[in-house]
């Protein structure tokens, strides 16, 4: 069993063959995706893919669209209504310039509050801001009261203490499956087991000798396999803990 934490599967190439996807992945033993939203226009596709069985959904509005209206009373009606998993993706990109830091910044705490309103962990983009990004996580009225993943981490060990400090969980994706990845690669092979989840974050970031528009759930199986040999444990150990963190991170009950 599996758990792939993120995976934007209302977009191309994905959406044009859902079942095909979600075939292969169940194939490989993945029984759950989790399928964060990114603008606001994805809310109702997200929602809609909540049909499927292996589908949760979680909705926000990702940093690069931080310009956008964001409604956080209709955000919250939609993250219940839908029985979101969780808030996301969410969080601070500063190497883009447009929307600029303070909008984004804005907007990300605005999402924080409603994830600690409604009891939600959060999914966390962050580039280039994780200094910002783990000054507010530690502010007094979300430390320890708001819990989360940082999605697609290639950054060292001891940027990740910080966050598990926190509280926060690491998701790892292609990265560990590429040789070249030696700072994502050692930080994976480190932290504790039980702070790490998987995902693909398909169709947006590859692997090797996959390209991002190839990605798809069902290559979690080999993302599990690269996480075991790099700590030396077999896959099945590898699958069993993850999943069990996912489960626990995004409330998920086996047998929905
Ligand atoms: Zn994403």
């Amino acid at each position: 069993m599996l758990i792939d934490t993120h995976c934007h599967l209302f977009m191309e190439p994905l959406c044009g063959d859902i079942d095909g996807v979600l075939k292969r992945a169940a194939r490989r033993g993945i029984t759950a995706i989790i399928v964060p939203a990114v603008e606001t226009s994805s809310w109702k596709k997200v929602a809609e893919l909540s049909k499927y069985r292996a589908v949760f959904p979680a909705l926000g509005l990702h940093p690069w669209f931080a310009d956008e209206i964001l409604d956080t009373g209709l955000l919250g009606k939609l993250l219940i209504e839908t029985g979101s998993v969780a808030v996301g993706e969410i969080g601070l990109d500063f190497k883009i310039e447009n929307p600029d830091r303070s909008t984004q910044i804005i907007v990300f705490r605005r999402q924080l509050d409603l994830a600690s309103e409604l009891g939600l962990p959060v999914i966390l983009h962050c580039r280039g801001a994780f200094d910002e990004m783990l000054s507010i996580l530690s502010e007094k009225k979300y430390n320890r009261r708001i819990t989360g993943v940082v999605h697609a981490y290639t950054r060292g060990r001891q940027l990740a203490e910080r966050f598990l400090d926190l509280g926060f969980y690491l998701a790892f994706g292609g990265a560990v499956t590429r040789s070249r990845a030696k700072r994502a690669r050692s930080a994976a092979a480190a932290i504790p087991l039980n702070r790490i989840v998987l995902e693909t974050d398909a169709p947006s970031i590859g692997m090797d000798g996959v390209e991002p528009e190839q990605m798809e759930p069902a290559n979690i199986a080999r993302i599990a396999e690269s996480l075991a040999l790099l700590r030396g444990i077999n896959s099945e150990e590898i699958a069993s803990r993850t999943t069990e963190n996912a489960l626990e991170l995004f409330n998920i009950r086996e047998g929905r």
